[in-house]
């Protein structure tokens, strides 16, 4: 019997580069950034925008790092408008001006994502790592209602600043936005780091579940609030990407295409870059997003669950970074043999007094 040809992919996320004047420490980036002369250039973009809609993508994110790093930002939206690309700018803020986000508008851009690593000052600039960052993009925040984006607010959230959750549902309604991601920080990347400084208590993490549904129910029709819970204390995992290879892809600076950000993390599997292959060959033809597509290489005890279907086992970077097994059931699964003892020590990470932070930055190549 042969497999089902996979869909079209949805969205693209393409992270135009790994540069950025914040350093968070939960950032997804991998640990190992890619330096500047690595990244593509407009015209390589320009192509993959093309070849993207070609396939049958529709939603493309432009992320980083920090996007507003590359110089060429605004050709490269007019590259995506050009393709007839839904275009969505993931930002810190910092690096936009009013006559930069002028331009964008210009250019076409359709959509503004803004992160807050806090509601204050004094959180949001000590966990960004970068002073003046949050008056900048309070700044920022205005100039987007001003030109009247349409926006969304992205508050990645964790231990030491979960106590802002109603404050940054109140900043979302002021600033305009339609819709605020709630993003318990997911410990990939650098995160990884520093699960004994973020990592959330149990009891906070149901109290921002408790919020979560609250709000939803109090803000109907104003705001709508995508959440992304604390998963180490959940009992099934998430359904990450959706399916692995079934409805996005991301780019990374250098042009690797992932099945999702962290994929990189999993070494046996290749994967194939836009410098020498096209995103239709490799999105229906390449190993790696075949690896995991479907539900042919599960085992037990995903393999006879009821919920195969519903979480695809959970995330594949977290079963290898947990379990030491790309392969296995997300630990996060009450079914996995692993649950137990993440559940422990979640309940360790988030007892820790630790409170020093890795953040990111780039490691520089040996010379
Ligand atoms: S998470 Fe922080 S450091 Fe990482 S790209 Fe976003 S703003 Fe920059
Ligand atoms: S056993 Fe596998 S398929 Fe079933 S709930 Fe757990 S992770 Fe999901």
């Amino acid at each position: 019997m042969t497999a089902p040809r996979p869909q079209p992919p949805i969205a693209m996320l393409a992270e135009l580069t790994h540069r950025c004047p914040l350093s968070c420490p939960y950032c997804s980036n991998p640990l190992e950034l890619a330096r500047q002369e690595q990244e593509l250039d407009t015209e390589t973009w320009a192509r993959v925008f093309d070849e993207a809609a070609g396939i049958g993508v529709l939603q493309l994110h432009l992320s980083g790092g920090e996007p507003a790093s590359r110089r060429d930002l605004v050709e490269l939206v007019s590259a995506a408008r050009q393709a007839g690309l839904y275009t969505n700018l993931i930002t810190s803020g910092i690096g936009l001006t009013q006559k930069r986000l002028q331009a964008l508008d210009d250019a076409g851009l359709d959509h503004i994502q803004l992160s807050l690593q806090g509601t204050n000052a004094e959180i949001a600039d000590e966990i960004g790592g970068y002073r003046g960052g949050f008056a900048r993009k309070m700044q920022v925040a205005q100039w987007i209602g001003e030109i009247g984006f349409p926006l969304t607010l992205n508050a990645v959230l964790h231990r030491r600043n979960l106590h802002q959750l109603p404050r940054a549902l109140e900043m979302a309604l002021e600033m305009g936005a339609r819709r605020i991601e709630v993003a318990t920080v997911q410990f990939h990347g650098w995160a990884l780091k520093n699960r004994a400084a973020l990592m959330p208590s149990r009891d906070q993490a149901r109290d921002a579940t408790r919020q979560v549904a609250e709000a939803r129910l109090r803000l109907k029709g104003q705001l709508v609030i995508d959440y992304v819970p604390a998963d180490y204390h959940e009992d099934y995992p998430k359904r990450c990407m959706g399916g692995w290879g079934t409805s996005g892809l991301n780019i990374t600076p250098e042009g690797r295409v992932l099945p999702c950000h962290a994929a990189e993390s999993i070494p046996h599997l290749d994967f194939e870059t836009v410098r020498r292959a096209s995103l239709h060959e490799i999105w229906y033809e390449s190993a790696a997003f075949n690896a995991y597509r479907g539900t042919d290489w599960m085992a037990e005890p995903c393999v006879s669950c009821e919920r195969k279907t519903v979480d695809f086992g959970g995330c594949r970077c977290q079963a290898l970074a947990l379990a030491g097994d790309a392969n296995a059931t997300d630990p996060v699964c009450v079914k996995s043999p692993h649950h137990k003892a993440l559940q422990a020590a979640a309940e360790a990470f988030a007892a820790s007094t630790e409170d020093t932070l890795t953040y990111r930055q780039m490691i520089k190549a040996p010379v």
